[in-house]
């Protein structure tokens, strides 16, 4: 019998979500769909030291964003409540405890003196330290006291650590859906800490082990800097008995620096300016970071983007709306190697998506930004007009300059156009087609350019002379659509009104 596909996003609120994250987010989500399964949210807030107050929202607020739909977790609930690990805390010492009696685990009471003495010790020796078969006997734990020493200490309120006891010399063989067989040596790996008195908390390694065992999670997609705790992960699932229902692995590439060397980071977005985050993000201590929501970005033009870094379709298709990423997403045409990020291209996906918006659907983003300049309009004039405009966008924060000329006459004049079109005949020739726009009843854009173009024609006026001397009246500037779109956008009173204005408010050059 085929198992339920039950995947988790498992981030850890330690600051804003890193647009990695929202990739591991994405993957599991399609997954997760792709096979009628279920995606888990659950936070990882064991490590108390490096909590962010703040973050769990910042998360939830930017899967949701994304279009990333939660079936079960923190802020949905579901079967396996509750979802935040820290309200699981009474769960893991069961288990720290089950792996200690077993022998997979030990007590250690040492004080971090007695750790930096050992340390020393191997420094002046010439190796790296590492908490292992060979210290282990040599430091206060359960291996070298006596248990009545154990229960003796414990009583007495010292502080210890539960740490799991790495098999020396054993090779660990493991299955990775992206990477394929992979084998290391234990003696390789260190007596990781599972369990911490001093908070009574585990720690990453216990918690996850143990919530995807009890959460019936059947496949672990995660980033690829967990591939060096899947022998831990692996060994722990044999010390519980688990092995049977162990997950299957799937370690994703990381997602690399637009010079494709290293990690991407928040220090390469800085310093090339593009964010890498999704939302825009205010630390505890006020420090801010840009995102992709508040820099004008799409979210399913981001999302698109996120899809095809590790992933490929194994087609040139690059635009794919989040059912078609469903539709063909697969682990194996996941990529090994890293993927580069290409702020250009992230840019590129969001022309495409802005450039295919509809009128309506351009609405709830023209509407706040109209308002935020005092405009109140309706939202069919709000989407006509980004409409008429979109193919010059790339971002949503480009709208105001492209179509506040249909709702503000202009108060100033671009220099460079006015000089040029400001003189001669041309006043005189545009208070001729105020005379011919007034007299036209149907001002729909056909009817007025034929109108017009007829009159060009009769006057013997070049076309160009004429469109560039009304732009500035009705704009202001060389910018802007076809001036017809215009004149049937603002209607004729304001053209007039406008055209009014340049006429008493600029003097014609020289
Ligand atoms: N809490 C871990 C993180 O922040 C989860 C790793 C995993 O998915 O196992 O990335």
């Amino acid at each position: 019998m085929t198992r339920e596909v039950r995947v988790r996003f498992a981030p850890s609120p330690t600051g804003p979500l890193h647009i990695g994250g929202v990739r591991t987010a994405l993957y599991n989500y399609l997954f997760a769909r792709r096979h009628g399964g279920k995606m888990i949210l659950r936070i990882e807030d064991t490590d108390s030291q490096r909590f962010v107050p703040g973050a769990e929202d910042y998360i939830i607020e930017s899967l949701k964003w994304c279009g990333i739909e939660i079936d079960e977790g923190v802020g949905v609930g579901g079967p396996h409540a509750p979802y935040r690990q820290s309200e699981r805390r009474e769960i893991y010492l069961k288990y720290a405890k089950q792996l200690v009696d077993a022998g997979w685990a030990y007590y250690a009471f040492d004080t971090p003196e007695e750790l930096d003495a050992l340390r020393k010790e191997a420094e002046e020796a010439g190796k790296t330290f590492a908490y292992n078969y060979e210290v282990r006997e040599k430091l206060p734990t359960s291996l070298s006291l006596s248990k009545e020493e154990v229960e003796a200490r414990i009583a007495r309120g010292d502080q210890w650590v539960v740490r799991f006891k790495m098999p020396e010399n054993e090779v660990v063989k493991m299955d990775d859906l992206i990477r394929g067989h992979v084998e290391v040596n234990t003696s390789t790996l260190d007596d990781k800490v599972l369990y911490k008195s001093a908070d009574a908390l585990p720690t990453y390694h216990l918690a996850n082990i143990v919530d995807d065992h009890l959460m019936e999670v059947s496949h672990v997609i995660r980033g690829e800097e967990w591939l060096p705790s899947l022998p831990l992960h692996y060994l722990l699932y044999r010390a519980f008995g688990w092995t049977d229902t162990q997950p299957e692995f799937a370690h994703l590439p990381l997602l690399l620096k637009p010079t494709g060397s290293g990690k991407l980071s928040k220090r390469d977005g800085d310093k090339m300016g593009f964010p890498v985050f999704p939302l825009f993000w205010t630390s505890p201590t006020g420090e801010t970071s840009r995102g992709y929501r508040e820099d004008g970005y799409l979210a399913e033009a981001f999302i698109n983007m996120l899809s095809l870094l590790g992933w490929n379709p194994g087609t040139d298709q690059e635009i794919f709306s989040m059912q078609e990423l469903i539709d063909s997403f697969s682990l194996d045409r996941v990529s090994k190697a890293g993927a580069r990020f290409q702020p250009d291209k992230a840019k590129w996906f969001n022309a495409q998506y802005m450039h295919s918006l509809t009128d309506e659907q351009f609405v709830p983003f023209v509407q706040p930004i109209l308002r935020e300049h005092g405009i109140e309009t309706t939202d069919e004039r709000a989407g006509k007009a980004a409409g008429i405009m979109k193919e010059r966008m790339t971002l949503v924060t480009d709208i105001w300059d492209l179509v506040s000329f249909f709702f503000v006459a202009p108060t100033e004049y671009e220099e460079k156009l006015a000089k040029k079109q400001w003189k001669g005949d041309n006043p005189a020739m545009l208070g001729k087609l105020r005379g011919i726009l007034e007299g036209i009843d149907d001002f729909s854009k056909e009817n007025t350019e034929a109108v017009v173009r007829a009159w060009i024609e009769a006057e013997g006026y070049s076309l160009g002379q004429v469109m560039n001397t009304l732009r500035l009246a009705l704009v202001g500037a060389g910018k802007g659509p076809g001036m017809f779109d215009v004149t049937e956008f603002i209607g004729k009173e304001e053209c007039l009104k406008r055209i009014d204005a340049l006429m008493t408010n600029l003097t014609p050059a020289e």
